[in-house]
């Protein structure tokens, strides 16, 4: 029987507590409390204590959060930031958009920016290092921030796929001197809308990012800089205030859905499972696996019902916004060999085990049958 999967499926969600979710906008719009106001305030103050963080300032969305820090630690002409050769665009456009240089460094075994690649490219301009926690797995924090520390850099978290992630007991976001989430609608904390955070230990960084994202004000009408408009809208942080409760079941249920993935997939011999960094706590946003004849195969799945899509299909230093880098294939050879067959399966909370079994039957199918 032919079955049909979506690659990722908000509305199962809304279903189950829809009731919560309907109430959360009514409250909001009874309160004309559409910008500011108590619900940004009450899920600012919720996410941070869950969090375990000391600030929370809810912005726009997950791009403008790493700008915004950016900015307020001062990056821009002349300085150069290091990050991750693939992840999405927001990571380097939002360092070019400060006036910085951006510069890439390849991945490591578990698409996470090689560590040991970093020094070589630390120069006398560099400023920062933005590490990716790519698919819900954190990058090797524990080298990285001793090598921010050793060269005083600043390090910030790009934590937007990565959620209660976890490296030797501590929480993705709390590492670096800032960290950002996106609250984008298939993100594992995702709003109905737009929506992003800043989240830091430092309290002087926090309040200029605060001003930074509202006009440079923490008051009304009283601009201690020019800033930006950058605000967690009423409507989004109400939405993202009910759902929070559910978060950490929903994120055991991602891992859940990756062990049966492992199980259901670790005999076809043609394909390379995601792995999971030692003493590390992967929340799976996206389960990611390596296939040869990745087209076709995602091809026949669609024959099938079953819904997949690539993470992501061109490496930043590849694009043409990059070009001007003059970056070669041969710079980045991990991210060059990966970029034809990384291949990410639908994957979400409610995402059951006879769903995997049809997909793991039918990835299996395809390569016998080219045997
Ligand atoms: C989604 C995402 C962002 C940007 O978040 P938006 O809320 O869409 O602006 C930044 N970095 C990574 C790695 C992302 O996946």
């Amino acid at each position: 029987m032919m079955m049909n999967i979506p690659f990722v499926d908000l509305k199962s969600q809304y279903q189950a507590i829809k009731p919560e979710i309907d109430q959360a906008i009514a409250n909001v719009i009874e309160d004309t409390a559409f910008i500011r106001g108590k619900y940004v305030k009450k899920f600012e103050e919720e996410f941070r204590s869950l969090y375990g963080v000391k600030h929370c300032i809810g912005v726009a969305n997950g791009t403008d959060a790493i700008y915004i820090i950016l900015k307020m630690l001062g990056i821009g002409a002349g300085d150069e930031v290091i990050t991750v050769a693939n992840s999405w665009i927001s990571t380097s456009e939002t360092i070019s958009q400060t006036g910085a240089k951006p510069v890439f460094v390849d991945v490591d075994d578990y698409f996470t920016i090689d560590s040991q690649q970093i020094e070589s490219k630390i120069t006398t301009k560099t400023k920062a290092i933005i590490p990716v926690h790519l698919y819900g797995q954190m990058a090797d924090m524990p080298t990285i921030k001793a090598i921010c520390d050793k060269h005083k850099l600043f390090l910030i978290e790009d934590t937007a796929q990565a959620h209660f992630s976890e490296i030797q007991g501590k929480r993705a976001a709390t590492i670096g001197h800032a960290a950002t989430f996106s609250f984008y609608p298939g993100k594992n904390l995702g709003a109905y809308g737009d929506a992003g955070a800043i989240v830091t230990n430092d309290d002087a960084l926090a309040e200029k990012c605060r001003m930074y994202a509202n006009h440079g004000a923490l008051i009304k009408h009283q601009h201690f800089m020019e800033g930006i408009n950058s605000r967690l809208d009423g409507l989004q942080a109400s939405i993202l205030s009910a759902k929070l409760p559910y978060i950490l079941e929903w994120t055991r249920a991602r891992q859940q859905v990756a062990a049966w993935y492992d199980k259901a997939l670790k005999d076809i011999e043609e394909i390379v499972l995601p792995k999971v960094r030692p003493n590390s706590k992967h929340t799976f946003h996206l389960y990611v696996i390596l296939a040869p004849q990745r087209a076709a195969l995602q091809d026949y799945l669609k024959q099938q019902g079953i819904s997949t899509s690539v993470h992501y299909p061109v490496p930043l230093p590849f694009m043409p916004a990059y070009q001007y880098l003059e970056y070669t294939r041969a710079d980045f050879p991990k991210v060059a060999h990966n970029e034809a067959r990384i291949l990410s399966l639908p994957i979400y909370p409610e995402l059951g085990k006879d769903k995997i079994q049809y997909i793991a039957k039918h990835i299996k199918i395809f390569f016998d049958a080219r045997k």
